[in-house]
Protein backbone atom coordinates (compact mmCIF):
# COMPACT_ATOMS: atom_id res chain seq x y z
CA UNK A 1 0.00 0.00 0.00
CA UNK A 2 1.19 3.56 -0.46
CA UNK A 3 0.02 6.63 1.04
CA UNK A 4 0.00 9.75 -0.81
CA UNK A 5 0.01 13.21 0.49
CA UNK A 6 -1.42 16.42 -1.31
CA UNK A 7 -0.31 19.58 0.55
CA UNK A 8 -2.05 23.00 0.57
CA UNK A 9 1.11 24.33 -1.70
CA UNK A 10 -0.38 22.84 -4.53
CA UNK A 11 -3.97 22.92 -3.78
CA UNK A 12 -4.57 26.27 -4.69
CA UNK A 13 -6.69 26.05 -7.59
CA UNK A 14 -9.44 24.44 -9.26
CA UNK A 15 -7.34 23.19 -11.30
CA UNK A 16 -4.81 21.53 -8.90
CA UNK A 17 -7.64 19.94 -7.94
CA UNK A 18 -8.43 18.38 -11.01
CA UNK A 19 -5.25 17.01 -11.04
CA UNK A 20 -5.05 15.79 -8.30
CA UNK A 21 -8.36 13.96 -8.96
CA UNK A 22 -6.36 12.51 -12.29
CA UNK A 23 -3.34 11.24 -9.98
CA UNK A 24 -5.96 9.33 -7.45
CA UNK A 25 -7.65 8.00 -9.94
CA UNK A 26 -4.72 5.71 -10.97
CA UNK A 27 -3.50 5.25 -7.49
CA UNK A 28 -3.46 1.31 -6.08
CA UNK A 29 -5.79 0.70 -3.86
CA UNK A 30 -6.05 0.33 -1.14
CA UNK A 31 -4.66 3.65 -0.46
CA UNK A 32 -4.78 6.62 2.16
CA UNK A 33 -4.52 10.06 0.97
CA UNK A 34 -4.35 12.77 3.20
CA UNK A 35 -4.61 16.41 2.30
CA UNK A 36 -4.13 19.44 4.16
CA UNK A 37 -5.39 22.86 4.33
CA UNK A 38 -5.73 24.76 0.80
CA UNK A 39 -3.39 27.11 0.03
CA UNK A 40 -2.23 29.25 2.73
CA UNK A 41 -5.28 28.98 4.24
CA UNK A 42 -3.48 27.96 7.72
CA UNK A 43 -1.83 31.25 7.93
CA UNK A 44 -5.72 33.10 7.74
CA UNK A 45 -6.59 30.76 10.35
CA UNK A 46 -3.74 32.02 12.34
CA UNK A 47 -4.55 35.77 12.06
CA UNK A 48 -8.47 34.71 12.49
CA UNK A 49 -7.04 32.77 15.93
CA UNK A 50 -5.06 35.92 17.14
CA UNK A 51 -8.00 38.38 16.35
CA UNK A 52 -10.59 36.12 18.58
CA UNK A 53 -8.23 35.53 20.88
CA UNK A 54 -6.57 39.05 21.54
CA UNK A 55 -9.19 41.48 19.95
CA UNK A 56 -12.32 39.86 19.94
CA UNK A 57 -12.55 40.11 15.91
CA UNK A 58 -12.01 38.02 13.49
CA UNK A 59 -14.69 39.16 10.56
CA UNK A 60 -12.34 39.81 7.52
CA UNK A 61 -10.46 36.77 8.36
CA UNK A 62 -13.70 34.66 8.38
CA UNK A 63 -14.66 36.29 4.85
CA UNK A 64 -11.23 35.96 3.44
CA UNK A 65 -11.62 31.86 4.05
CA UNK A 66 -15.23 31.21 3.39
CA UNK A 67 -14.72 33.85 -0.25
CA UNK A 68 -12.21 31.27 -0.97
CA UNK A 69 -13.65 27.88 -0.30
CA UNK A 70 -16.55 29.37 -2.09
CA UNK A 71 -14.60 30.61 -5.46
CA UNK A 72 -13.17 27.24 -5.29
CA UNK A 73 -16.86 25.23 -5.03
CA UNK A 74 -18.22 27.28 -7.82
CA UNK A 75 -15.59 26.05 -10.17
CA UNK A 76 -15.73 22.55 -9.05
CA UNK A 77 -19.06 21.31 -8.38
CA UNK A 78 -21.86 21.03 -10.77
CA UNK A 79 -24.86 21.58 -8.17
CA UNK A 80 -22.95 24.78 -6.63
CA UNK A 81 -25.85 25.37 -4.07
CA UNK A 82 -26.31 21.60 -3.04
CA UNK A 83 -22.87 20.32 -2.81
CA UNK A 84 -22.18 23.48 -0.75
CA UNK A 85 -24.90 23.52 1.26
CA UNK A 86 -24.62 19.88 2.19
CA UNK A 87 -20.71 19.80 2.56
CA UNK A 88 -19.40 23.05 3.33
CA UNK A 89 -22.15 25.29 4.56
CA UNK A 90 -22.40 22.99 8.32
CA UNK A 91 -18.46 23.26 8.92
CA UNK A 92 -18.74 27.33 8.69
CA UNK A 93 -21.62 26.46 10.84
CA UNK A 94 -19.29 24.71 13.10
CA UNK A 95 -16.98 27.22 13.09
CA UNK A 96 -19.20 30.09 14.11
CA UNK A 97 -20.12 28.12 17.11
CA UNK A 98 -16.44 27.79 17.99
CA UNK A 99 -15.68 31.67 17.44
CA UNK A 100 -19.03 31.92 19.39
CA UNK A 101 -17.85 30.14 22.19
CA UNK A 102 -15.93 31.53 25.16
CA UNK A 103 -12.15 31.92 24.98
CA UNK A 104 -9.95 29.20 27.05
CA UNK A 105 -7.31 30.50 28.94
CA UNK A 106 -4.40 29.57 26.47
CA UNK A 107 -3.99 30.64 23.43
CA UNK A 108 -2.36 27.62 22.37
CA UNK A 109 -5.88 25.43 22.69
CA UNK A 110 -7.72 27.89 21.48
CA UNK A 111 -5.67 28.06 18.28
CA UNK A 112 -6.07 24.47 17.86
CA UNK A 113 -9.73 24.49 17.94
CA UNK A 114 -9.82 27.30 15.47
CA UNK A 115 -7.00 26.10 12.91
CA UNK A 116 -7.96 22.49 12.39
CA UNK A 117 -11.32 23.57 10.16
CA UNK A 118 -8.59 24.78 7.73
CA UNK A 119 -7.62 20.83 7.19
CA UNK A 120 -11.79 20.06 7.58
CA UNK A 121 -12.95 21.97 4.60
CA UNK A 122 -10.00 21.02 2.58
CA UNK A 123 -11.38 17.48 2.87
CA UNK A 124 -15.21 18.25 2.87
CA UNK A 125 -14.36 20.30 -0.13
CA UNK A 126 -12.10 17.82 -2.12
CA UNK A 127 -15.19 14.48 -0.59
CA UNK A 128 -17.67 16.59 -2.07
CA UNK A 129 -16.03 16.89 -5.60
CA UNK A 130 -15.21 13.20 -5.43
CA UNK A 131 -18.66 11.96 -4.72
CA UNK A 132 -20.48 14.35 -7.04
CA UNK A 133 -17.92 12.54 -9.55
CA UNK A 134 -18.87 9.24 -8.73
CA UNK A 135 -14.87 8.53 -7.26
CA UNK A 136 -15.16 5.78 -4.92
CA UNK A 137 -13.85 6.53 -1.53
CA UNK A 138 -14.53 6.94 2.24
CA UNK A 139 -14.20 9.87 4.26
CA UNK A 140 -12.16 9.60 7.45
CA UNK A 141 -12.52 12.33 10.39
CA UNK A 142 -8.26 11.92 11.88
CA UNK A 143 -9.01 13.29 15.25
CA UNK A 144 -10.66 10.39 15.69
CA UNK A 145 -7.70 7.95 14.76
CA UNK A 146 -4.19 10.18 15.79
CA UNK A 147 -4.14 10.68 19.69
CA UNK A 148 -1.70 13.04 21.41
CA UNK A 149 -1.23 14.37 24.40
CA UNK A 150 -2.31 17.99 25.14
CA UNK A 151 0.90 19.85 23.70
CA UNK A 152 -1.80 22.11 21.88
CA UNK A 153 0.23 23.33 18.59
CA UNK A 154 2.81 21.21 18.88
CA UNK A 155 0.63 17.33 20.32
CA UNK A 156 3.44 14.07 20.94
CA UNK A 157 1.72 11.15 19.17
CA UNK A 158 1.00 8.56 21.34
CA UNK A 159 1.80 5.44 19.58
CA UNK A 160 -0.19 2.84 21.07
CA UNK A 161 -3.44 4.36 21.15
CA UNK A 162 -3.01 5.92 17.24
CA UNK A 163 -1.82 2.27 16.41
CA UNK A 164 -4.97 0.85 17.31
CA UNK A 165 -7.27 3.34 16.36
CA UNK A 166 -5.60 3.24 12.99
CA UNK A 167 -5.54 -0.65 12.55
CA UNK A 168 -9.34 -0.95 14.11
CA UNK A 169 -10.70 0.70 10.66
CA UNK A 170 -9.88 -2.26 8.50
CA UNK A 171 -7.49 0.27 5.70
CA UNK A 172 -5.11 -2.48 4.64
CA UNK A 173 -7.99 -5.65 4.48
CA UNK A 174 -10.07 -3.13 2.33
CA UNK A 175 -10.12 -2.16 -1.36
CA UNK A 176 -10.85 1.43 -0.95
CA UNK A 177 -9.39 4.87 -0.95
CA UNK A 178 -9.61 6.52 2.03
CA UNK A 179 -9.36 10.27 2.35
CA UNK A 180 -8.48 12.07 5.52
CA UNK A 181 -7.01 15.48 7.32
CA UNK A 182 -3.01 15.80 7.76
CA UNK A 183 -1.88 17.93 10.50
CA UNK A 184 -4.80 17.52 12.87
CA UNK A 185 -5.07 14.88 15.58
CA UNK A 186 -7.11 14.88 18.90
CA UNK A 187 -6.19 14.49 22.22
CA UNK A 188 -7.45 12.07 25.44
CA UNK A 189 -10.83 14.36 25.87
CA UNK A 190 -11.56 14.56 22.31
CA UNK A 191 -10.07 18.02 22.00
CA UNK A 192 -8.30 18.84 18.41
CA UNK A 193 -4.60 19.08 18.70
CA UNK A 194 -1.87 20.04 15.78
CA UNK A 195 0.93 18.46 15.13
CA UNK A 196 3.17 21.53 14.22
CA UNK A 197 3.17 23.86 11.40
CA UNK A 198 4.13 21.89 8.13
CA UNK A 199 2.53 18.48 9.77
CA UNK A 200 1.13 16.72 7.19
CA UNK A 201 3.72 15.30 5.82
CA UNK A 202 4.08 13.93 9.54
CA UNK A 203 0.40 12.71 9.09
CA UNK A 204 1.33 10.78 6.14
CA UNK A 205 3.87 8.81 8.03
CA UNK A 206 2.08 8.30 10.65
CA UNK A 207 -0.39 6.20 8.54
CA UNK A 208 2.65 4.33 6.86
CA UNK A 209 4.29 3.31 10.08
CA UNK A 210 0.30 2.28 11.56
CA UNK A 211 0.05 0.21 8.28
CA UNK A 212 3.16 -0.66 7.26
CA UNK A 213 2.92 0.41 4.27
CA UNK A 214 5.18 -0.45 1.59
CA UNK A 215 5.76 3.64 0.43
CA UNK A 216 4.62 7.15 1.36
CA UNK A 217 4.33 9.81 -1.62
CA UNK A 218 4.38 13.08 -0.90
CA UNK A 219 3.25 15.46 -3.73
CA UNK A 220 4.87 18.46 -3.95
CA UNK A 221 5.13 22.00 -6.64
CA UNK A 222 9.05 20.83 -7.09
CA UNK A 223 10.64 18.10 -8.83
CA UNK A 224 11.64 16.36 -5.50
CA UNK A 225 14.33 17.08 -3.23
CA UNK A 226 16.43 19.74 -4.52
CA UNK A 227 20.22 20.52 -3.51
CA UNK A 228 19.05 24.04 -3.32
CA UNK A 229 16.12 26.58 -3.39
CA UNK A 230 15.48 27.35 -6.84
CA UNK A 231 14.03 30.16 -5.83
CA UNK A 232 17.24 31.66 -3.71
CA UNK A 233 19.89 29.61 -6.02
CA UNK A 234 20.82 28.82 -9.60
CA UNK A 235 21.42 25.92 -11.54
CA UNK A 236 19.77 23.72 -8.76
CA UNK A 237 19.13 20.01 -9.41
CA UNK A 238 17.49 17.49 -7.86
CA UNK A 239 18.66 14.66 -5.52
CA UNK A 240 17.11 11.46 -6.94
CA UNK A 241 17.98 9.54 -3.99
CA UNK A 242 18.49 11.04 -0.49
CA UNK A 243 18.90 8.99 3.36
CA UNK A 244 16.81 9.15 5.67
CA UNK A 245 19.50 10.57 7.81
CA UNK A 246 20.75 13.42 5.07
CA UNK A 247 16.93 14.25 4.70
CA UNK A 248 16.41 14.64 8.67
CA UNK A 249 19.70 16.96 8.42
CA UNK A 250 18.83 18.70 5.55
CA UNK A 251 15.25 19.67 7.04
CA UNK A 252 17.24 20.47 10.37
CA UNK A 253 19.75 22.77 8.93
CA UNK A 254 16.22 24.81 7.12
CA UNK A 255 15.69 23.39 3.75
CA UNK A 256 12.10 23.01 3.27
CA UNK A 257 11.80 19.53 2.24
CA UNK A 258 9.56 17.87 4.84
CA UNK A 259 8.17 18.51 7.91
CA UNK A 260 11.31 16.85 9.92
CA UNK A 261 9.00 14.64 12.32
CA UNK A 262 8.41 12.91 9.47
CA UNK A 263 11.28 10.42 8.87
CA UNK A 264 11.30 8.87 12.24
CA UNK A 265 8.37 6.86 11.82
CA UNK A 266 9.35 6.02 8.15
CA UNK A 267 12.94 4.72 9.04
CA UNK A 268 11.82 2.86 12.15
CA UNK A 269 10.17 0.59 9.76
CA UNK A 270 12.19 0.95 6.51
CA UNK A 271 9.49 2.41 4.56
CA UNK A 272 10.63 4.21 1.62
CA UNK A 273 9.72 8.02 1.28
CA UNK A 274 8.87 9.42 -2.16
CA UNK A 275 9.10 13.17 -2.72
CA UNK A 276 6.99 13.60 -6.37
CA UNK A 277 6.29 16.09 -8.55
CA UNK A 278 3.04 17.19 -8.67
CA UNK A 279 3.10 18.53 -12.20
CA UNK A 280 4.85 15.69 -13.96
CA UNK A 281 3.55 12.74 -11.89
CA UNK A 282 5.40 10.68 -14.37
CA UNK A 283 8.63 11.77 -13.27
CA UNK A 284 10.69 9.58 -10.72
CA UNK A 285 11.21 12.24 -7.81
CA UNK A 286 13.26 11.94 -5.44
CA UNK A 287 13.09 8.67 -3.30
CA UNK A 288 14.47 8.80 0.68
CA UNK A 289 15.01 5.51 2.13
CA UNK A 290 17.97 3.38 4.47
CA UNK A 291 21.34 4.38 2.70
CA UNK A 292 24.53 4.74 3.37
CA UNK A 293 25.25 8.07 2.10
CA UNK A 294 24.89 9.98 -1.04
CA UNK A 295 25.26 7.99 -4.02
CA UNK A 296 27.17 11.15 -5.46
CA UNK A 297 28.87 14.19 -3.64
CA UNK A 298 26.31 16.54 -4.86
CA UNK A 299 27.05 19.69 -2.44
CA UNK A 300 23.51 21.35 -0.92
CA UNK A 301 22.32 24.61 -0.28
CA UNK A 302 20.68 25.41 2.13
CA UNK A 303 19.82 29.39 3.18
CA UNK A 304 17.28 30.95 6.20
CA UNK A 305 16.60 34.42 5.55
CA UNK A 306 15.68 36.85 8.76
CA UNK A 307 17.90 35.51 11.28
CA UNK A 308 18.76 37.40 14.00
CA UNK A 309 22.16 36.43 16.35
CA UNK A 310 21.54 37.42 20.03
CA UNK A 311 23.90 37.01 22.41
CA UNK A 312 23.51 36.89 26.26
CA UNK A 313 26.49 37.87 28.79
CA UNK A 314 26.27 37.03 32.54
CA UNK A 315 25.62 40.74 34.11
CA UNK A 316 27.90 39.18 36.65
CA UNK A 317 30.92 38.32 34.24
CA UNK A 318 30.59 34.96 35.41
CA UNK A 319 31.92 32.45 32.90
CA UNK A 320 29.05 31.11 30.89
CA UNK A 321 28.99 27.18 32.24
CA UNK A 322 26.21 24.47 32.19
CA UNK A 323 24.09 26.15 35.10
CA UNK A 324 23.58 29.48 33.10
CA UNK A 325 23.48 27.43 30.04
CA UNK A 326 20.43 25.45 31.22
CA UNK A 327 18.62 28.28 32.77
CA UNK A 328 19.28 30.33 29.12
CA UNK A 329 17.57 26.79 27.19
CA UNK A 330 14.82 26.51 29.29
CA UNK A 331 13.75 29.99 28.89
CA UNK A 332 13.92 29.26 24.84
CA UNK A 333 11.96 26.17 25.88
CA UNK A 334 9.49 27.76 27.60
CA UNK A 335 9.30 30.60 24.50
CA UNK A 336 9.06 27.44 21.86
CA UNK A 337 12.12 29.70 20.44
CA UNK A 338 13.62 27.38 17.98
CA UNK A 339 17.86 27.94 17.82
CA UNK A 340 19.57 27.46 14.43
CA UNK A 341 23.11 27.73 15.67
CA UNK A 342 24.87 28.34 18.61
CA UNK A 343 28.16 28.74 19.72
CA UNK A 344 29.63 29.90 23.22
CA UNK A 345 32.67 31.14 24.50
CA UNK A 346 34.32 32.19 27.85
CA UNK A 347 31.43 34.52 29.07
CA UNK A 348 28.66 34.56 26.42
CA UNK A 349 26.55 32.51 24.36
CA UNK A 350 25.30 33.64 21.23
CA UNK A 351 22.29 32.08 19.92
CA UNK A 352 20.71 32.63 15.64
CA UNK A 353 16.98 32.46 15.73
CA UNK A 354 14.43 33.35 13.17
CA UNK A 355 13.54 36.84 13.38
CA UNK A 356 9.71 36.19 13.02
CA UNK A 357 9.89 33.85 15.75
CA UNK A 358 7.01 36.05 18.04
CA UNK A 359 8.00 34.65 21.29
CA UNK A 360 11.68 36.15 21.46
CA UNK A 361 10.62 39.43 23.18
CA UNK A 362 9.11 37.56 25.72
CA UNK A 363 12.34 35.61 26.08
CA UNK A 364 14.37 38.72 26.12
CA UNK A 365 12.47 40.92 28.91
CA UNK A 366 12.91 37.85 30.93
CA UNK A 367 16.18 37.06 30.80
CA UNK A 368 17.15 40.79 31.07
CA UNK A 369 18.18 41.16 34.40
CA UNK A 370 20.76 38.94 34.34
CA UNK A 371 22.04 39.13 31.15
CA UNK A 372 23.15 42.01 28.78
CA UNK A 373 21.88 40.94 25.72
CA UNK A 374 23.12 41.98 22.27
CA UNK A 375 21.81 41.33 19.28
CA UNK A 376 21.93 41.39 15.02
CA UNK A 377 19.25 41.41 13.06
CA UNK A 378 18.96 41.46 9.50
CA UNK A 379 21.30 38.18 9.09
CA UNK A 380 21.48 34.89 6.60
CA UNK A 381 22.43 31.62 7.64
CA UNK A 382 24.15 29.68 4.93
CA UNK A 383 24.65 25.86 5.61
CA UNK A 384 26.43 24.37 2.49
CA UNK A 385 26.39 20.06 3.29
CA UNK A 386 29.83 18.48 1.10
CA UNK A 387 31.06 21.67 1.45
CA UNK A 388 35.07 22.72 0.03
CA UNK A 389 36.85 25.67 -0.16
CA UNK A 390 36.14 27.02 -3.70
CA UNK A 391 32.55 26.33 -3.17
CA UNK A 392 32.55 28.58 0.43
CA UNK A 393 34.60 31.14 -1.41
CA UNK A 394 31.82 31.20 -4.16
CA UNK A 395 28.94 31.49 -1.60
CA UNK A 396 30.47 33.61 1.41
CA UNK A 397 32.50 36.41 -1.35
CA UNK A 398 32.87 39.45 -0.26
CA UNK A 399 29.80 39.58 2.49
CA UNK A 400 30.60 40.26 6.20
CA UNK A 401 30.72 36.24 7.94
CA UNK A 402 29.92 37.05 11.75
CA UNK A 403 29.81 33.28 12.83
CA UNK A 404 31.54 30.41 11.06
CA UNK A 405 31.69 26.41 12.35
CA UNK A 406 33.08 23.62 9.92
CA UNK A 407 32.55 20.10 10.78
CA UNK A 408 33.55 17.16 8.33
CA UNK A 409 30.61 17.51 5.64
CA UNK A 410 28.87 20.66 7.06
CA UNK A 411 29.93 24.44 6.57
CA UNK A 412 27.73 26.75 8.14
CA UNK A 413 27.94 30.86 8.07
CA UNK A 414 26.05 33.57 9.42
CA UNK A 415 26.04 35.92 7.53
CA UNK A 416 25.91 39.96 7.26
N1 LIG B 1 -1.99 23.24 6.86
C1 LIG B 1 -0.89 23.09 7.76
C2 LIG B 1 0.11 24.21 7.56
O1 LIG B 1 -0.01 24.99 6.64
C3 LIG B 1 -0.25 21.76 7.67
C4 LIG B 1 0.45 21.47 6.37
O2 LIG B 1 0.22 22.15 5.38
O3 LIG B 1 1.24 20.54 6.33
O4 LIG B 1 1.03 24.32 8.31
MG1 LIG C 1 1.46 22.77 3.67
Amino acid sequence: MIIHKFGGGILKTPEAVEQMLRIIQDIDLPTVVVVSAMNKMTNVFEHLAEGYFYDNRWDEEYEEIYRFHLSLAESLFRDRAGMWDRYLEPLFGELRNQLAREREDLFDQAYDRLVVFGELLSSALIHAVMEERGIAHRLLDVRGMIRTDSTFRDGNVLWPETTGQIQEMGISESKELWLTQGFIAANDSGAPVTLGREGSDYTAAIFGHCLDADEVWIWKDVPGVMNADPKEFEHTRRLDRLSYLEAIEMAFFGARVIHPKTIKPLHNKSIPLWVKDFDHPDDPGTQIRQMEQLEDEVPAFILKKDQVLITFQPRDFSFIVEDMISEIFAALHRYRVKVNLMQHAAISLTICVNADDAPINGLISELLPRFRILYNTDLELLTIRRYNRELIKRMTGERRILIQQLSRRTARFVLG
